[in-house]
């Protein structure tokens, strides 16, 4: 097992969990694995297919994850192959002969494409394993529902001495129970793997408004020069503002939504995928078939709908495991927006139950990992910090006064104004509501305008998780005073706020005319930097960057298939000048030792004055 591990895939050790795991496969158990996004689910079956004589097959719900998961075995020198609606009738009916012939270890395939060719293959071939990735998409409770999925129970009905492991990112009860059910397999094995993610950095903003929001971004990625990233959106029109607002101020972005042709989404996919774009402003719609290990951040710019969404989408930060950062923004229009979504829906009291754990963890005062951690039912003892909440844990003032500002203002309307009309009234704005109902005339009208709106916002929005005040869904989103408000202002009762925290302000110039493009076109020809880890050569990192971006180029793999950014810095960090010593480095097997050691040992050996191998030099 650990030869295999070395071998194929260049790793010293296993990750907690994983040899159980390979360990129950091998004896032919059936199992149920539960990872974060990047703890290391694909070891878990890649292994035993290689282990044991036949052929694995892979249950995938996408094109674009089969074509992921099979470059990084090809490149790993492992026979993979995936059958799908992407190659020829020819190609594939090579690759049914491959199978029968026993030259294929690893075969990947979509559920309703399994169906059709289960009788050819379990006839002809020798079957050791199933494995049905992304398993939650098996049911209705989860978030990827797939009805072809549904139909995957037939495999242990007609095949029941082969073990099936089923693997996933989702760790909900009803939603384990019921995959468990489907696959016909109550009796498997359940892995369930700690869900934290410890390099992936927590922060939530909130009571933003728009402009607000897109300047924080721009702080952000003040930090993050020239890292990739994804920023989720709510709205495709949100993600298209997103793209173009960060195109402007010197950032390669594109936006990815529903709303475009399968082949601009796929251009942008794969711009992304490859380097060749530094941001990704997408809905929702983004993401699953995107296993690229180098995303170093993930934006939030509306709130998800549920923690199982948030934490599926933060994951696709940071696979490598090089710290990485998150953020969230959060208002009090998101919480309408999706209320109003979850009530929609057909599964009403779940869905709003789901919200209403996810606005816990943005309104929370306390370590935003232990909250996480928890709802995934772990309990880790102790803070991380490695979130906003850890590092700069929240000062509290008596807010008793801005309190009954706010509420004296909600009450003498008749609680008919919803949370911007009580700012705008509160900092004496002449908006159209105001002006159509005569706020102006209000005692409270103006009250509030020593504190600046943006304050307000977040003072006001403190004031619903604290429960002062309700928003009323169902009449107009207008605000009403709860008993715990009433007590408040009516000054039984005194009450605290959290002090807002300012952010420092280092704007990036706007392009001018014409500039745009310019830049644009020197992102395409330079590659993305990482900032540089202690010992590291910064120079030589760079330079290793450069040739696997050419050989990917050249091999039309993304470059992290080639070599992660993970190995590239302890490349960079090492030196190693020999193919000895390059093979010794975390992650590099022995396929890719053969293939690419001389190269990149080359470019090394230059940086050190060194004089180059030849051919005749590798093989020893
Ligand atoms: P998942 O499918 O759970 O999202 P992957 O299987 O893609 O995660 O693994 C994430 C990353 O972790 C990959 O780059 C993989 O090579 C790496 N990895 C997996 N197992 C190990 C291990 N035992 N040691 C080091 N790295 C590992
Ligand atoms: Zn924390």
């Amino acid at each position: 097992m650990f030869l295999t591990l070395k071998r194929y895939f260049g790793y010293e050790s296993f990750r907690p969990q994983q040899r159980e795991i390979i360990q129950h496969i091998l004896e032919g158990g059936n199992a149920l694995v539960l990872m974060p996004t990047g703890g290391g689910k694909s070891l878990c079956y890649q292994i035993p297919a290689l282990m044991l004589p036949g052929l694995t097959i892979v249950v995938s719900p996408l094109i674009s994850l089969m074509k992921d998961q099979v470059e990084a075995l090809v490149a790993n020198g492992i026979a993979a192959r995936a059958l799908n609606s992407s190659a020829t009738e020819i190609e594939n009916a090579i690759i049914r002969r491959e199978c029968m012939e026993g030259k294929i270890k690893l075969l990947y395939i979509s559920p309703e494409r399994l169906m059709m060719e289960l009788p050819i293959l379990s006839d002809h071939t020798g079957i050791s394993l199933f494995a049905i990735d992304e398993a939650h998409c098996i049911s209705g409770w989860g978030h990827d529902f797939r009805p072809e999925y549904s139909r995957l129970g037939i495999l242990h009905e007609q095949l029941p001495h082969v073990p099936i492991v089923a693997l996933t990112a989702t760790a909900d009860k009803i939603t384990r129970t019921d995959i468990l059910e489907q696959l016909q397999i109550p009796d498997a094995k359940v892995f369930i793997s700690s869900f934290d993610r410890p390099n992936l950095s927590l922060d939530v903003r909130r009571g933003l408004d728009a402009r607000q929001k897109r300047q924080t971004i721009l702080e952000f990625m003040n930090h993050h020069l020239n890292d990739c990233g994804i920023i989720y959106c709510m709205s495709q029109k949100n993600a298209e503002m997103m793209a173009t607002y960060l195109c402007e101020h010197h950032i390669t972005a594109v936006a990815y939504h529903a709303g475009l042709n399968s082949e601009e989404r796929n251009k942008a996919q794969e711009d992304f995928i490859n380097d060749r774009v530094q941001v990704v402003c997408a809905t929702i719609a983004f993401g699953m078939g995107i296993n690229k290990s180098n995303v170093r951040f993930v934006i939030h710019y509306n709130l998800p709908k549920s923690i199982e969404n948030f934490y599926q989408e933060i994951g696709r930060a940071g696979r490598d495991g090089l710290p990485s950062d998150t953020l969230l923004f959060y208002s009090v229009a998101d919480i309408i927006q999706l209320t109003h979504f979850a009530h929609e829906s057909g599964q009403r009291e779940i869905n709003i139950e789901r919200l209403s754990r996810m606005r816990e963890y943005a309104e929370a005062n306390i370590c935003r990992r232990r909250i996480l951690l928890n709802y995934f039912g772990e309990e880790n003892g102790h803070d991380c910090g490695n979130c906003d909440v850890c590092k700069n844990p929240p000062q509290q003032f008596d807010g008793t006064v801005l309190i009954q500002k706010a509420l004296s203002a909600i009450s003498r309307t008749g609680e008919e104004i919803t949370m911007r009309t009580t700012a705008d009234i509160l900092c004496g704005i002449y908006s159209p509501e105001v002006k159509t109902h005569g706020y102006a005339n209000l005692k409270t009208y103006g009250v509030g305008r020593d504190v600046p709106l943006r304050d307000w916002n977040d003072y006001l929005l403190q004031m619903l998780q604290l429960g002062y005040v309700e928003i009323k869904y169902d009449e107009y989103n207008h605000l009403h005073i709860t008993d715990l408000g009433n007590e408040v202002l009516y000054g039984h009762k005194r009450a605290t706020l959290v002090v807002i925290r300012k952010e420092e302000k280092v704007p990036r110039r706007k392009l001018k005319k014409g500039e745009l493009q310019q830049k644009l076109q020197q992102h395409l020809n330079l590659q993305i930097t990482v900032e540089p880890i202690p010992l590291e050569d910064p120079i030589l990192f760079e330079k290793l960057r450069r040739l696997r971006f050419e050989l990917a180029e050249r091999q039309g793999f993304p470059p992290y298939i080639i070599l992660s950014d993970k190995v590239l810095h302890e490349i960079a960090t090492v030196r190693p000048t020999t193919v000895e010593q390059f093979g010794d480095v975390s992650g590099i097997g022995e396929y890719k030792k053969q293939k690419y050691g001389q190269m990149f040992v080359n470019v090394v050996r230059q940086s050190l004055g060194l004089s180059s191998l030849s051919d005749s030099d590798e093989s020893d």
